[in-house]
């Protein structure tokens, strides 16, 4: 006898960022999808804020969250990439970190994928290539935009504790972080920031931040403060260390680039 058709998985990512959470409790609201499964790609390196919110996260909605991962770790990946850094060119680290772990966990179920790019938003989410994953965006057809997420998160769980300091979730590490959030990371978490330079190497030339080390974005940032360096105005002395970071960041908010299984 033939086994009986499974039944369709609905299943909705958890990045750790403001979107994707704030669709999660969008739709428990809402009610009209009962049997989603949230899951959570952890790369091992996410930051401690992002633990903590998707906790938070697990506790409102009153159900798991899945964890996954590789298996293995960062450094395990970087070396099987030669002691290549992951970059926006070569996000191998998405591919095996975030991306993999998803698709194992679907197999070859039937899926409908869940991703909350808003209605306000231009771009594209993770959509798999694999045939049986359907993405669908909720917010796009309810006219969701950034105003509500924050009124959502508000309302709920409140805002990821790292937005004081950083605009996306994801690897402390993340080379996608501006300058400013480089330098956030330092102030917020010292020790993480020493761990990401000793991923560096400065005679190979691979760094994180295009152009410097961590190290020299770190003293330029010092000596922007002692109005020594020429490229913030001499008044720094007196910065509000907000001020000495909008300075500091002189690159774009690459966050429409960040891969969104990520950060979204
Ligand atoms: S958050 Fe950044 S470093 Fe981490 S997997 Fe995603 S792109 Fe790579």
């Amino acid at each position: 006898m033939a086994e009986p058709a499974k039944a369709v998985r609905h299943v909705l990512g958890l990045s750790g960022g403001k979107d994707s959470a704030a669709l999660a409790i969008y739709l428990k609201d809402k009610g009209t999808v009962p049997d989603i499964e949230y899951f959570f790609c952890d790369t091992g390196a996410e930051l401690p804020e992002v633990y903590a919110f998707i906790d938070r996260l697990e506790d409102y909605l009153g159900k798991e969250v899945a964890r996954l991962n590789s298996g293995r770790d960062f450094d395990h990946y970087l070396k099987r990439f030669g002691g290549f850094l992951p970059s926006p060119r070569q996000r191998w680290c998405t591919r095996v970190m975030k991306i993999e772990p998803f698709e194992r966990f679907i197999g070859d179920d039937e899926a409908i994928s869940y991703i909350g790019i808003r209605a306000d938003e231009d771009r594209e989410g993770y959509i798999s290539t694999k045939r049986n994953i359907k993405p669908v965006f909720p917010f796009i057809s309810d006219d969701i935009v950034r105003d509500d997420v924050f009124r959502i998160l508000e309302e709920s769980v409140g805002i990821p504790d790292y937005y004081r300091w950083r605009n996306r979730s994801g690897c402390y590490f993340c080379f996608f972080q501006q300058r400013r959030e480089w330098l956030g990371l330092k102030r917020e978490h010292p020790q993480l920031f020493e761990d990401a330079k000793r991923y560096e190497n400065a005679k190979g030339g691979y760094t994180w931040v295009n152009g410097m080390t961590l190290d020299e974005l770190a003293a330029r940032a010092v000596e922007a403060a002692s109005g020594t360096s020429e490229s913030l105005p001499s008044a720094s002395a007196y910065m509000s260390w907000q001020d000495l970071l909008r300075y500091a960041s002189s690159d774009d908010d690459p966050e429409e680039q960040a891969c969104l299984i990520c950060s979204l």
